[in-house]
């Protein structure tokens, strides 16, 4: 069977999601992480609510994930007088009869961190790479990262976030020119 290799720009939550989606599946893959650490002491927390807790059952997650979090038992809702307009007293009862899982809350780091620890191969987990540079070739796609390594694969995924560059770049590739006519001019030797 033909290679296929995909490259992850960014290790957070989508990318350490999609790595252990890869790794399951046996397709090969690479995150790039611009971070020198793979889930740095960066924001806050994370809310999982049910649907996302399902996925995160099925990647062999959740056990461990719900030892580390707090479940929302009860909610309440205010509105700026500071009036209560919302009381749901069994809403973690009703959500788990539901669909399994209460909402509950972490650390932003310890999501990440529980993802990349549940990876049987961290090679693939490059950290101080941060993208700056993307180019389409005919049958390949080069990732330049800031220390200067060239990666190469057959698709990138952008999970770099709302400011992402692989957003960035698509943006310039597309500008840059006639879609397809660079890669027609390639195959066909002009
Ligand atoms: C103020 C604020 C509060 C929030 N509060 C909550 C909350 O309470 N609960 C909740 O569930 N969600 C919350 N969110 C939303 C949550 O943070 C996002 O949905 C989530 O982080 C998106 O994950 P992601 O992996 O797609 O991107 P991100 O978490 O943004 O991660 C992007 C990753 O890509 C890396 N990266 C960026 N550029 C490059 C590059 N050029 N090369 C290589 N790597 C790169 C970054 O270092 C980072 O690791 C909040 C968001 C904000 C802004």
């Amino acid at each position: 069977m033909a290679s296929f290799k995909v490259i992850v720009v960014g290790g957070s939550v989508t990318g350490m999601v999609l790595a252990n989606m890869f790794e399951q599946y046996g397709i090969d893959y690479i995150v790039l992480e611009k971070h020198h650490t793979i889930a740095p002491q960066l924001g806050a927390g994370f809310a999982l609510l049910p649907n996302g807790s399902r996925v995160l059952d099925q990647l062999g997650c959740y056990d461990v994930l719900k030892k580390l979090s707090a479940p929302v038992n009860s909610l309440c809702g205010y509105d700026q007088n500071g009036d209560l307009r919302e009381d749901r007293p069994e809403i973690g009862q009703w959500l788990e009869e539901l669909f399994g899982y209460k909402m509950r809350f972490l650390e932003r780091r310890q999501l990440i961190k529980v993802l990349f620890d549940n990876l049987s191969d961290k090679s693939k987990v490059y950290t101080s790479c941060g993208v700056i540079k993307i180019r389409y070739c005919s049958k390949m796609v080069k990732v330049e990262t800031d220390g200067g390594t060239i990666f190469e694969g057959d698709i990138v995924v952008g999970a770099d976030g709302v400011h992402s560059r692989v957003a960035q770049e698509m943006q310039r590739l597309a500008g840059e020119d006639i879609p397809g006519k660079k890669l027609f001019q390639q195959e066909n030797g002009k």
